[in-house]
């Protein structure tokens, strides 16, 4: 049999992020022994890229904000296809999940009375982001590492080992989840320097392995975003759902190639950066969707006074919510008034002194100084969209984090439901925390609960062994060889082009049958050299996964005919009263090398009435059917 180093933990958690590590955190301080896997190096994941907040309504910088104001505004954000229970426990917990962090010694930036400071983003009615400059996610990774240590040095004094109860495995890939009798046994990987096998076997797996981004060729996402927690969920039997929801920023970097994509935070446009065409207008006033009239200023006037007072003034469209500006920006571009290099100007430079920008945006400052050789306190940026963030992902219980498949607990941007068809700024980062905690306590209650423990089948071993070794096997019979490379080029080609930010069906067709050839071409993918630090090896293993979650996006972007959040139908352009209640469930059937994706339509549970109630009926009939509001309270008086 292969050789395999073998670990035994009761929770093992998969991904050292926000969400990752705040499920560790929960799971220790219930007393188990955990096991935190990443592929990358301890503290180098999306959150430690986070720039511009963790949304709470804490109401520090406008005390009418509270969790039910947060709430509101996240469903209208994700045009209330979230699931209302997640929004729910996600407005209610994510202030407390701040003020924790800060025991665990996080320093945000303060408003002038000492309070935590929060800054404006878009979608959101008050400002509600909890910042440290524009390097928010490097704080709270810094924040749960430290509390990391000091759990370590607790089980030290204890037990004489540091990771009697929590070690870390970094540069070490999961490929496989394994089960027994349809319940989690384990988890196979390899490490990443020596190529060498490791298998954990444990009860419980968290996958917190955020999201998709590198299956598209434009995106702000880095090399680990490939969608393996995804992947591995489907494989194992989980469903993902609204896969269809890909957000697309608004403000991604245009120039240079080499940096295109790379994310301009939100930020800009929060503390007063306005978007402008080449004409130097100020077009988004021109782009207020009919949901959102009479939210938003109509004039930069009005835009321009709500920054100083914001009771007696509109927010400035340029806050819109992501889907709704990257779209605007799309149309200005294609309708000719693009920048040189195809984007938007986005202007600071004249809203602020110097010195205000380079205190409050210290990274966008460096970024585009070092990288573009651009003075943002002197010039404008050239902006356009980039692949971002995928609201699509594992289904789970909102309260538990349990997924359908018993020992599978997902958090952060790898589970799905809680930000419906588009995600608010901000409100990842509170994500991670509220969920992440919620994933860790819910693996341990599931591991107490459990009599005995499944065991790992040793042909389940072998078998994850000869999978992931496959590459170096050189093509099957009647297959030619195939480079990772080339195939990963042409797969965020394909997706970028055809499944982007703008689809019709003609096209969405031509992706499924282009992602077809790529599957039938995948079984030749030849690796030369051997295990040890293979960079091509890795890729041909993550291509797997890439391909599953790409064949997912598309299928389920074909069957929803409207266009919602960050899903634009051109052939399909409004809203659809009839889908706004309808999940699109994905499964696989099959396995070798990629399973084939079924995509079914389901219906959601209802929003309990007091919920309802915090809308006003005017607001739910530009999304709700007849049917749907026959009951309401308004309706029915
Ligand atoms: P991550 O933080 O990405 O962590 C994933 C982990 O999984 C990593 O440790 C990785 O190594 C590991 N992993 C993946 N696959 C495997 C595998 N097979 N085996 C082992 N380990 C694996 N959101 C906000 O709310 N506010 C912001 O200001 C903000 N700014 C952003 C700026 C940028 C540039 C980007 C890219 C995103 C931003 N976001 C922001 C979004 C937010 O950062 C992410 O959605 C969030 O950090 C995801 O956290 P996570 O814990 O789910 O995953």
């Amino acid at each position: 049999m292969t050789e395999v180093e073998r670990h035994n933990y009761d929770v093992v958690v998969i991904g050292a992020g926000g969400a990752g590590l705040r499920a560790v955190i929960e799971a220790r301080q219930r007393g188990l022994s955990v096991a935190v896997v990443c592929k990358s190096l301890f503290g180098k994941a999306h959150t430690v890229m986070a720039e511009g907040g963790c949304a709470a309504s804490m109401g520090n910088a406008n005390s009418h904000d509270n969790w039910q104001v947060h709430f509101r505004d996240t469903m209208r954000g994700g045009k209330f296809l979230n699931n209302w229970r997640m929004a729910e426990l996600h407005a209610k917990e994510a202030p407390d999940r701040v003020w924790e962090l800060e025991t665990y010694g996080a320093l945000f930036d303060r408003t002038p009375d000492g309070r935590i400071s929060q800054r404006n983003f878009g979608g959101h009615t008050y400002p509600r982001l909890a910042h440290v400059g524009d390097r928010t996610g490097l704080e709270l990774i810094r924040t749960m590492q430290q509390k990391i240590v000091s759990l370590q040095q607790e089980d030290y004094r204890r037990y004489g080992d540091y990771e009697a109860k929590l070690r870390v495995f970094a540069e070490c890939t999961v490929t496989e989840l394994i089960k027994e009798d349809g319940h989690i046994a384990g988890a196979f990987g390899y490490w990443r320097e020596s190529g060498r096998f490791v298998l954990f076997e444990t009860p419980a797996v968290v996958l917190a392995t955020g999201g998709i981004g590198k299956s598209f060729k434009v995106t702000s996402n880095s090399w680990e975003y490939t969608g393996d927690g995804h992947a591995l969920a489907l494989r194992a039997g989980a469903g993902l759902i609204n896969m269809e929801f890909v957000q697309f920023h608004p403000t991604g970097m245009v120039w240079p190639p080499s940096v295109k994509g790379i994310l301009v935070t939100e930020g800009v446009r929060g503390d007063g950066g306005v978007l402008k065409n080449a004409e130097g207008e100020r077009f988004m006033f021109r782009y207020i969707p009919d949901v959102f009239k009479g939210q938003y200023a109509d004039s930069e006037e009005e835009a321009d006074r709500w920054y100083s007072d914001q009771e007696g003034n509109r927010r400035t469209p340029d806050l819109l919510p992501r889907d709704e500006v990257a779209r605007a920006i799309n149309t200005e571009v294609k309708e000719g008034r693009g920048s040189e290099h195809g984007g938007m100007f986005l202007d600071i430079a004249s809203r602020l002194p110097t010195e205000e920008i380079r205190k409050r945006l210290p990274s966008m400052y460096h970024q585009f100084r070092e990288l573009a050789d651009v003075d943002i306190t002197a010039e404008p940026m050239e902006v356009g969209p980039t692949c971002h963030y995928v609201m699509g992902g594992i289904e789970v219980d909102p309260d538990t984090a349990a997924a359908t498949v018993p020992g599978i607990f997902a958090a952060g941007e790898c589970s799905g439901g809680m930000h419906g068809s588009n995600r608010l700024g901000g409100n990842s980062l509170s994500d991670l925390l509220v969920f992440g905690r919620r994933a860790g306590l819910g693996a341990a209650e599931y591991v107490e609960s459990l009599g005995a423990r499944p065991s790992v089948p040793d042909a389940e071993v072998t078998a994850a062994a000869k999978r992931a070794l496959a590459p170096f096997d050189g093509p099957e019979d009647g297959t030619s060889a195939e480079n990772p490379y080339t195939l990963h080029t042409e797969l965020q080609q394909t997706m970028n082009e055809l499944v982007g930010i703008i689809r019709k069906a003609d096209e969405i067709e031509k992706a499924i049958d282009k992602l077809a050839e790529i599957r039938s071409r995948i079984r030749g993918v030849t690796v030369e050299g051997n295990r040890q630090y293979n960079p091509g090896w890795h890729l041909a293993v993550d291509l797997r996964n890439m391909l599953l979650v790409s064949e997912c996006v598309a299928r389920a972007a074909l069957r929803r005919t409207e266009s919602r959040g960050g899903h634009t139908r051109d052939d399909y352009p409004q809203l659809d009263a009839q889908w706004r209640n309808r999940l699109l469930v994905c499964q696989t059937t099959g396995d070798e090398p990629v399973p084939e994706v079924d995509v079914e339509a389901r219906e959601q549970q209802p929003m309990r009435a007091d919920l309802l109630e915090l809308f006003e009926l005017s607001e739910l009939e530009k999304y709700y059917t007849e049917d749907e509001l026959a009951g309401h309270p308004e309706r029915t008086a």
